[in-house]
């Protein structure tokens, strides 16, 4: 499907004209944490209620805040490198971040899972589908944790409240919700993004009498059923589906074929693409060379994040778009530069996208009402062969909001342009908050953190992030942050983290060899990666700006702010990763080691 410049004007004032629609003033003030009645929403639905055990108050050499893969890949690195003294404290009953929480019918990857698994050659796994679904996901987590010896370092069940250094000691004293008092020399944490359920603040959202839950608790004691689907309780319900993003698009699908009648509610549709997933085929997996998943993430993120390759070992919707970058080149696009060019394989890729939705939804206004308005990558891009037929079924009705959301809901069910729809169960895919505020992301899991002299990192980070390559900070020794702001992230989230895993597990192995007991940035280096930092993510603020409010862009906040709470290596994971491998060969520049 080609496109020329002409369509290109047109297709940027309906995507504007779509935007504005959904601008709000309150941007990210428009969710609530779960309270009041609505609290347990949150709990943890999977553990047997009552757990106790004996408060601590000893000594470790590292704590690892959270074991989502993140801590998972950090503790694995530091294991191969002959590590001990390590401690997990996990706020989940077991290993899995994500894939802990996330266990709805239909969670399955998004990315390859040969490229979104960490270790699989060093743990001898071959993962049975191209995009394995969550159970299996959640089984390798343990798996790493089992093969590394991990278990019988972690806490579950326990939220770390507050960390303090104690200058006299060079050490951190940690404090958790299960009376624990106990000292660290270091501290990693590993702040998850996807743990902590929002609910969209709907007016009267408390009111509703009828079942309430969140797709990240789902509730299989009264759907039944398990992720694979066979939800016999819902069989006599109407139920109604929050959200349209890409937790909902693997939900639908499973609700829609068990429920009496299902109402998906949706505000900002998702793109959906072709899924095709398939088994792996064990002769191709036994051909593979050793090195090989390095290789194939490599390339894979390289494409993904514009670094040109030579191939494309993957092929799949996620690089499709980069593929047909190529072919603009030679066109009337030629002329223009990159941008230009990358603008216009998005709408010939998003115009493939809404031709997709004609094809399949049987119904024109609700194939219309789905098709998304925006360039590709403003929100995740979603891949699944199920989601847009779920649409041709007589038991399903979209309820497009047209980007303004519910009216109210009332005790019965909800209300939307004056009229009430009754239902016995609303079940939310409203996401996750992801602490956009810097003096939320510093107490990220509810515990603020004090450094040398008890200053607040709360309210150092109160007017910006300020790190050095994102990872630690001045006046905060021996500290680390991993995840995604002020550095290089990609789409494959996990291969960052194995990256930064990395990073971090080699600056403890050199305070170790240096007898170091303090790490810590000096005030140039991190204000030097500051200054980088902004000048390299103006380009990323710019695309985001014309976005779709969404969770990528602080839902839109225009107030020159925009993006700033992510800020990130505006060049791309690639050379992120490549800078800071040649900064720790170079000797690590501005890093204090004493
Ligand atoms: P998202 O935050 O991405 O989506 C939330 C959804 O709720 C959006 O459709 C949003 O609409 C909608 N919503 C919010 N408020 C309202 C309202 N008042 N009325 C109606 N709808 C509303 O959450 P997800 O759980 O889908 O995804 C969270 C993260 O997890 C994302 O980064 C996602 O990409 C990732 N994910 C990854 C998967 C994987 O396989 N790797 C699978 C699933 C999720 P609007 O768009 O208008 O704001």
């Amino acid at each position: 499907m080609s496109v020329t410049s002409a369509d290109l004007e047109a297709a940027r004032a309906k995507y504007r004209q779509e935007r504005d629609k959904r601008l709000r003033s309150d941007g990210t003030r428009q969710f609530v944490a779960p309270a009041g009645e609505l609290r347990r929403v949150a709990d943890d639905p999977y553990v047997e209620p009552g757990f106790t055990r004996a408060p601590l108050a000893d000594e470790v050499e590292i704590l690892i805040i959270g074991g989502g893969f993140a801590g998972l890949s950090v503790g694995a690195q530091l294991r191969r490198r002959g590590f001990t003294g390590l401690r997990f404290v996990e706020k989940a009953g077991d290993f899995g971040g994500t894939w802990y929480w996330n266990r709805y019918p239909g969670i399955q990857c998004d990315i390859e899972s040969y490229i979104y698994l960490p270790l699989l050659e060093e743990t001898g796994y071959m993962p049975t589908e191209r995009y394995a679904r969550g159970p299996e996901i959640w089984e390798h987590a343990r798996r790493i944790a089992r093969h590394f010896d991990l278990y019988d370092d972690a806490l579950f069940q326990t939220e770390v409240t507050e960390l303090r250094w104690l200058d006299d000691e060079r050490k951190w004293l940690v404090r958790t919700d299960r009376g624990d008092a106990f000292k660290a020399r270091f501290v990693i944490r590993t702040n998850g993004v996807l743990d902590r359920p929002k609910l969209p603040g709907i007016p009267g959202i408390g009111d509703f009498k009828g079942h309430v839950f969140h797709t990240s608790r789902w509730d299989y004691r009264y759907t039944k059923g398990d992720s694979s689907g066979g939800l016999t309780g819902l069989a006599d319900k109407r139920v109604a589906v929050i959200g349209t993003g890409a937790t909902a698009v693997q939900v639908v699908p499973y609700v829609a074929r068990d429920a009496q009648h299902l109402y998906v509610v949706q505000r900002t549709p998702s793109g959906v693409d072709a899924r095709g997933n398939r088994p792996t085929d064990a002769d191709w997996w036994r051909s593979l060379e050793p090195g090989w998943q390095r290789r194939r993430r490599d390339n894979f993120v390289a494409l993904t994040t514009g670094v040109p390759q030579d191939e494309d070992l993957v092929g799949d919707g996620w690089t499709d778009a980069v593929r047909k970058l190529g072919s603009f080149i030679g066109t009337d696009a030629a002329a223009g530069d990159l941008a230009l060019r990358m603008e216009l394989a998005d709408l010939a890729k998003m115009n493939e996208v809404r031709a997709r939705i004609e094809d399949i939804v049987s119904d024109p206004r609700t194939a219309e009402a789905l098709k998304p308005w925006y360039r590709q990558f403003c929100k995740r891009p979603t891949f699944n062969d199920d989601y847009l037929p779920a649409f041709n079924r007589a038991n399903v009705a979209l309820i497009d909001t047209q980007g303004r959301g519910l009216d109210r809901f009332t005790e019965s069910g909800f209300v939307f342009d004056g009229r009430e729809y009754q239902v016995d169960c609303v079940i939310f895919a409203t996401g996750f908050d992801f602490g956009n505020a810097y003096g939320a992301r510093a107490q990220q899991k509810g515990h603020p953190i004090f450094g040398r002299g008890g200053a607040s990192l709360a309210d150092e980070w109160q007017a910006g992030l300020r790190t050095l390559h994102g990872f630690y900070s001045t006046g905060f020794p021996n500290l680390f942050h991993m995840g995604g702001s002020q550095n290089g992230v990609a789409f494959a989230i996990t291969y960052c983290l194995d990256e930064q895993a990395e990073h971090i597990a080699e600056v403890l192995k050199t305070a170790d060899d240096r007898g170091a007991t303090r790490v810590e940035p000096t005030p140039a280096a991190e204000a030097g990666w500051v200054a980088t930092i902004r000048a390299k993510d103006k380009g990323f603020r710019d695309f985001q700006r014309e976005c779709t409010p969404g969770l990528y862009n602080d839902e839109g906040r225009d107030d020159g702010s925009l993006s700033r709470s992510d800020e990130y290596y505006g060049a791309g994971p690639i050379p992120f990763h490549a800078l800071i491998r040649d900064w720790r060969a170079e000797g690590f520049e501005g890093l204090v080691f004493d």
